[in-house]
């Protein structure tokens, strides 16, 4: 059996930071890895910004209350674990995702996490560690599971390497230009052909 590892946002949900900044008007906060590449000077700044406008955990949860899952993710979700085991690799935080995991039927999820004063100022955040969605997929295949990997941004770009097959969903045109070799998806119905595609060509390997 084949894992399918998915980012989260931009694949399953909308993109969280892009939503807390509409909702709060803060337009710095729509930054995203697509924007800033460096995941850890992206962070910063957006701790910095939430700081600055006073806006803790609450507001920010608040928002992402609000949000549902992309159209057709769920029922994209129930396709994919009928065929695989299905594990989403995030660089979200557990206390950002929590709704909207419950959306969509509590899958696996490995993210990261915030450290929140009594307060509610989210004061710092927690890596699982670098890289993360990379060396998940690498623990993977120490346990000799093949894996076929998707995302939309260059946060996927190392975990789309160390995969046995590597898909882009939806991504920008800078990320599908500096990675050609990669097949692009536009939509679910599209993304589950290539992943029936990626999963023959493993099989015949
Ligand atoms: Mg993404």
């Amino acid at each position: 059996m084949e894992i399918a590892c998915l980012d989260l946002e931009g694949v399953l949900i909308p993109e969280i930071w892009i939503n807390v900044a509409e909702l709060t008007g803060v337009d710095e906060l729509r930054a995203t890895t697509r924007d800033i590449p460096d995941y850890n000077v992206l962070m910063q700044q957006r701790l910095r910004l939430l700081d600055e406008n006073g806006l803790g955990i609450e507001s920010v949860q608040e928002v992402i209350d609000k949000l549902d899952p992309l159209e057709g993710a769920p029922e994209f979700l129930d396709w994919l674990r009928e065929r695989f085991q299905v594990v989403i690799l995030s660089d979200t935080f557990y206390e950002f995702a929590k709704p909207l995991m419950k959306k969509l039927g509590y899958p696996a999820l490995f993210c990261h996490k915030l450290s929140i004063s009594d307060s509610g100022k989210i004061t710092d955040y927690h890596l699982r560690m670098e890289d993360q969605k990379r060396e998940s997929v690498k623990r993977f295949h120490e346990l000799n599971f093949k894996t076929i990997a998707t995302g939309d941004s260059y946060n996927d770009t190392t975990m789309l390497g160390e995969a046995n097959r590597g898909i882009l969903f939806c991504p920008p045109q800078n990320v599908i230009d500096e990675f050609p070799q990669y097949p692009v998806a536009t939509d679910y119905e599209q993304l589950k052909a290539e992943f029936l595609k990626a999963q023959a060509e493993i099989l015949g390997e």
